[in-house]
């Protein structure tokens, strides 16, 4: 079967290539030992090669041992042949993602169990190394820590008693002279109650990594709502008048640096005096809510608005001219002025009257404010619901 040829550039010579092999190609040229776009499973990968690095040293003792005569050459072998195999399992398994598809994918308790597998091994053959051996039981508990549950721990000590029972037995059967087994017993029990006992201790400090994660992750979503909080008003939903002033801050730099113009509605509602009089002051509350609802139908997505006042509201029109504001001011309006307001009634009606201005380069911003100001007071002079205009 012909394949459409593709080209791959390696090291600016170009070749061309079968799709099997250039995605074979892609494949080596993106490969990492540590994955580099999830950081859980680099984090995996990078304590599964601490576990191989302490692999690695205690095959360098055993050769050591084997030189000095304590362990035989075929015995090494064995133990360098299944180190060797448990690793590359394990190593294919990770950086294929197939760990992701199991109910724990860091593999703690599948790698810790392999670990003692290695032990037993090592102690049957190794017999004589056996104190430096079965202190490897705590060292391989230790992976734990953070990370299994109390009844974990208590299962891998189970189980490396288990196999380290069967290493008596079979020592017993096929090498009785190795061993005494009334210290065996001992030594046996002594195990038992160590690694129980670093069970209960592990289980402790996992469940404190637990709690100090969910009571960080409680903080850090407290944190964002109270960051929410100090920067928009509860009851309109809009930014507070101090964030609003700190955008608008932001919005004259860009300004300066673009020199984009920007415009500035202060948009006040009518009469809304009587509105509390007459209705009551929670009342007033959701007209508020129901018109703050309204203008942020008919904002843009690049405008912003922050509540200045009680029932004063300053949208910032940005790269948007007094011409082009003037169109928008006065979609605003008439959408108030068509809304309804339910908590006052089928028939009441709410307007708004609005000033309007442009940012002018280089001025101070409490100055457009004011010629805004200047502008939403002559639209009240006129008669109120509708939209003035400073210059
Ligand atoms: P004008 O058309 O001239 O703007 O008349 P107005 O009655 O709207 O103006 P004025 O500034 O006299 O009154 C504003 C009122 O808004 C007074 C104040 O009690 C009320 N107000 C301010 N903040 C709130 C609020 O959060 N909730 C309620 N219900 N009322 C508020
Ligand atoms: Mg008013
Ligand atoms: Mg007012």
């Amino acid at each position: 079967m012909v394949h459409k040829s593709l080209s791959l550039n390696i090291n600016g010579i170009k070749k061309k290539l079968s799709k099997p092999a250039f995605n074979l190609s892609v494949m080596a040229v993106n490969f990492s030992v540590i994955p580099r776009d999830d950081p859980q499973q680099a984090f995996r990968l990078r304590r599964f090669f601490v576990a191989f690095a302490i692999y690695i040293f205690n095959i360098s003792i055993s050769y050591f041992a084997y030189l000095a005569g304590i362990v035989d050459l075929r015995a090494l072998y064995g133990l360098g042949i299944i180190v060797l195999t448990i690793n590359v399992v394990l190593f294919i398994v990770f950086r294929s993602d197939l760990n992701l598809r199991m109910s724990d994918p860091s593999l703690t308790t599948i790698q810790m169990c392999a670990a003692i597998l290695v032990v037993m091994y090592a102690l049957y053959y190794g017999y004589k190394m056996q104190s430096i051996l079965l202190s490897m039981y705590i060292l391989i508990l230790l992976f734990g820590t953070f990370r299994l549950y109390t009844s974990q721990f208590l299962f891998i000590s189970g189980f490396a008693l288990l196999t380290y029972g069967i290493d008596i037995v079979l020592l017993k059967i096929f090498r009785p002279l190795d061993i005494d087994l009334k210290i065996e017993l001992f030594q046996w029990f002594g195990l038992a109650v160590i690694l129980i006992s670093v069970s209960f201790i592990g289980g402790k400090i996992s469940s404190l990594r637990r709690e100090l994660s969910v009571s960080r992750r409680k903080l850090q979503s407290s944190l964002s709502v109270i960051r929410e909080m100090a920067i928009h008003d509860d009851l309109t939903g809009f930014f507070n008048r101090t964030h609003l002033m700190d955008l608008i801050e932001t919005e004259i730099n860009r300004s300066i640096r673009t020199g984009d113009v920007f415009s500035l509605a202060m948009i006040d509602i009518d009469k809304f005096k009587n509105i509390n009089d007459t209705y009551g002051h929670q009342t007033g509350d959701y007209v508020l809510k129901t018109f703050a609802s309204v203008l942020r139908s008919v904002l843009r997505k690049t405008d912003f608005c922050g509540r200045y006042g009680g029932e004063e509201f300053l949208v910032v029109l940005t790269q948007t001219d007094l011409q082009a504001a003037q169109i928008f001011a006065e979609r605003i309006r008439d959408c108030v002025e068509k809304s309804l307001f339910p908590s006052l009634g089928p028939d009441s009606k709410v307007t708004v009257s609005i000033g309007l201005t442009a940012y002018k380069m280089q001025e101070n911003i409490e100055r457009t404010i004011a010629r805004a100001d200047e502008a939403l007071y002559r639209a009240k002079n006129g008669g109120r619901n509708r939209v003035e205009v400073s210059a």
